[in-house]
Order: C-alpha cells, then sequence, then structure tokens
C-alpha cells in the first residue's frame, strides 16, 4: 500500500496493527511509579477515611449542644491531636479542642472551626452556628474496601502514586518498558562537539527524539547515527530489530537518491505505507519489523518531532499497554490570517493565549519544517484539516497546546 493516508486514517491503521499485544508485567516501586502503565487492576484494600476525624482546627462538640456556643458557651475538656486518639468519649455539653486529621472523639459529630470561635477562661463561645456534621470527614466516604478503583491501561502520574501509597501499597504491576532502537541518518551529520566542515550540520534530530520519548515509558536501548551507507544501516536495523519492540529512523524515507530506507525495511520487514496526508511529515513510513514495529520519520527537523508527536505516539503509548491515549484539541479565535492549500491536514506552530474568557491563537516562528528557533517560540498546533482552505482574523480554528512529549 503506498497511497497518501489521511493522519486519521493512518493513526488507526497503525494502532490496528496492535492487536492484542501487551507487553510482559513486572513489580515497580512506588518510587518509579511516575508515568508506568498500569498492568493490573487496583482494589481498595483498606476502608477510607478508616475513621471519622476533623477536617479543620478547631473543637468537637455534639451538635446538640451548639447553641450553647452563642449563650453560656461550651467547656472546653482536652485537645486530640493527629496521630493520637482520646481514650474517654466527649462528655454532654462541652467540647473538645482538635487538630486537623485528628479521630472525632466518640460522641461528636460536629466541627466548628478555630476561626469562628472565641475562648474566654476555657469556655467557648461562638458568633456563628455550625452546621450539623460540619468539618468531619466520615469514615468510607473516599473509598470502602474491596471497590475496583483503578483499572489496567491507565498511566501512572502523581496523584495515582498518592493514592498507591495512601493505601499502603509498596508498588503494583506495571507493563515493562518498550525496548525502542533509534538512528538518525544522513552523511551531512556530525555529532554536537564535533568540528563542523562544508556542507555538515549537527544531528539534532536523535537529542530531540531521544528526549520526546523518554518521556514515554520506554527504554532507549540504542540512539546511534548511521552514515548515508546502505550496508551499513541495513545490518543495523537487523540487529535492531532482533532486540528493540520498535526502530524508529530519522531522515532517508524520502525520495531523493539517497533515501534507501524504505527499500532496506522493505527487505527485512514490511512496509505498510509511506505517506500520509500532514504537512509538516512527508514523509513518514511505517511497517513492522520481525515482531517489533517500525517508525521511518523525516529528516527535516520539526517534522521529525511533530509526527513523532502526532503521528507515532498513539501506537507507542498502545504498545506500551497505555488505554484511551487522546490529545485534546480546544476552538480559539484566529488571531492573524492563517494561509493554506487544501489537501493535506497542516499542523502549523503557533501561539495561543486566553483573553476575555477566549482562546485566541495565530501562527508563529515561521513554518519552515527546519526552523527549530522558531519552533521554539511556539506552544500548540494550529490544526488545520486536510480540506480546510485559508483561515481569516476571527474564524475560529481548533489548537492542540504542545502535550508531554514537547513542553
Ligand atoms: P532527508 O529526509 O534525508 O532528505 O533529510 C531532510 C532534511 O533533514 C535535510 O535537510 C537533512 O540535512 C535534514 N536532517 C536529516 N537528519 C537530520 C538530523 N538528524 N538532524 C538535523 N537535520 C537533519
Ligand atoms: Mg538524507
Amino acid at each position: 500500500m503506498s497511497g497518501l493516508l489521511s493522519v486519521a486514517d493512518a493513526i488507526q491503521s497503525m494502532l490496528e496493527t496492535a492487536g492484542d499485544f501487551l507487553p510482559e508485567q513486572e513489580f515497580c516501586p512506588l518510587m518509579s511509579l511516575d508515568g508506568r502503565i498500569l498492568a493490573e487492576p487496583v482494589v481498595a484494600t483498606i476502608t477510607f477515611p478508616v475513621f471519622d476525624n476533623s477536617a479543620m482546627d478547631g473543637y468537637a462538640l455534639r451538635y446538640t449542644d451548639a447553641k450553647q456556643l452563642t449563650g453560656t458557651g461550651l467547656p472546653v475538656k482536652g485537645t486530640v491531636y493527629a496521630g493520637h486518639a482520646l481514650d474517654t468519649p466527649l462528655a454532654a455539653g462541652s467540647a473538645v479542642r482538635i487538630m486537623t486529621g485528628a479521630p472525632l472523639p466518640e460522641g461528636a459529630d460536629t466541627v466548628i472551626m478555630q476561626e469562628q470561635t472565641r475562648l474566654v477562661d476555657g469556655v467557648l463561645f461562638a458568633t456563628q452556628l455550625p452546621a450539623q456534621g460540619e468539618h468531619v470527614r466520615h469514615r468510607g466516604e473516599d473509598m470502602q474496601q474491596g471497590e475496583t478503583l483503578l483499572l489496567p491501561g491507565i498511566r501512572l502520574t502523581p496523584r495515582h502514586i498518592g493514592l498507591l501509597a495512601g493505601l499502603g501499597l509498596t508498588g503494583v504491576r506495571v507493563y515493562r518498558r518498550l525496548r525502542v532502537a533509534l538512528f538518525s541518518s544522513g552523511d551531512e551529520l556530525r555529532q554536537p562537539g564535533e568540528p563542523l566542515a562544508d556542507s555538515q550540520i549537527y544531528d539534532s534530530n536523535r537529542f530531540a527524539l531521544t528526549a520526546m520519548l523518554q518521556r514515554l515509558p520506554v527504554d532507549i536501548i540504542t540512539s546511534r547515527w548511521l552514515p548515508d551507507d546502505p550496508g551499513l544501516v541495513e545490518s543495523a536495523l537487523r540487529d535492531a530489530a532482533g532486540t528493540a519492540d520498535v526502530v524508529i529512523t530519522s531522515a532517508g524515507v524520502s525520495v531523493g537518491d539517497a533515501d534507501y530506507m524504505r527499500d532496506i525495511i522493505a527487505g527485512l520487514g514490511q512496509v505498510n505505507f509511506w505517506k500520509v496526508a500532514m504537512k509538516p511529515g512527508k514523509p513518514f513510513a511505517f511497517g513492522r519489523l520481525g515482531r517489533g514495529w517500525y517508525f521511518g520519520l523525516p529528516g527535516n527537523p520539526v517534522s521529525s518531532m511533530a509526527t513523532l508527536d502526532q503521528l507515532a505516539q498513539p501506537l507507542l503509548r498502545r504498545l506500551s499497554g497505555e488505554l484511551g491515549y487522546c490529545p485534546v484539541q480546544l476552538p480559539a479565535v484566529a488571531d492573524t490570517a492563517i494561509r493554506k492549500q487544501p489537501g493535506r491536514a497542516d499542523y502549523q506552530r503557533g501561539i495561543y493565549h486566553l483573553a476575555d474568557g477566549q482562546l485566541h491563537a495565530s501562527p508563529a516562528g515561521g513554518q519552515g519544517s527546519g526552523l527549530l528557533r522558531g519552533f521554539c517560540t511556539t506552544d500548540c498546533y494550529l490544526v488545520l484539516p486536510s480540506e480546510q482552505g485559508d483561515t481569516a482574523v476571527g474564524e475560529s480554528v481548533q489548537i492542540q497546546p504542545f502535550g508531554a512529549l514537547l513542553k
């Protein structure tokens, strides 16, 4: 297959190749869980809160005694701190000083916050009566033991890690990291730190793409530059295919004389397609290498990053075990006119801001696919569908703020 695929069809057809693939599972301790993909359901090991406790620093009382706060007052008998419990119930007609997180004394059902009270010779008064049950966190209001809390396929974030630690777990089972081999290619490339001769440029893609991949739950098992030598490229890719789940190359996939990547992949595996109706991004190759997957990214620096972000990322996440990845798009007002030819989806780079409750956006930084400096001044894509032509000032445009791989 070699037609011009729409972005959505390309993503869909790549996702379909995942079939029921899932990486093996491993136990991962709390400290290393950020960004990993959960492989097992998480069930509440405890009921939480474990006991009724105070949500405020203040005074615990029986609601039936509350009206005395504006009359004769309530004598304060004792203090209860977080981590400690009173061994006697709250006597009727009295209050107890209580700290946030401290267990509610038996008999108490309401907490009045300190700021709303006055203490005169050990007697508590208030100008405003508390509502019944106010500032009490009830046992089990967050979760009951045995409830399913998290399902496999979610990407664990600091919030989930807090929840897991709050359950007393030391870690959970996650999918192992995908093994990714990354290659830049081209005779013109030199590595940063080396001297640059005429006609040469620095290999920026290998570093930018590595940094992007490091934000996914993958192990970059190889990150190498390859010269335009088909024999060398073939043996490097053959080696990588033996150990990597995913092989990614940059450059060498267009139609120039030195663009041999597609033929090498076709010889070692299978090229599923190699043209997507996306700008920046043509050419982009996708295929299979043995039991693994292959992405051939364009050489132009902005294109290589944009295609890794837009086209490869959904399948990379899916192969890592993640379910439900969906980058957010938002409507914005075009602040400047946007030029575009119908025919290819255009992911122009731009800047956005909020003004008067409305998002505004405009292209920025120049749209050349090799202009890294301009790319650095932007913070979103302007997502212009393939059939769309020019956009006038004031018209609506979809934006996609840069996500986890780019910001
Ligand atoms: P190609 O796809 O090989 O035709 O390359 C397209 C353009 O991207 C050319 O201008 C290359 O010099 C440039 N390019 C290719 N690889 C890299 C790289 N790793 N870093 C920076 N520029 C690159
Ligand atoms: Mg080249």
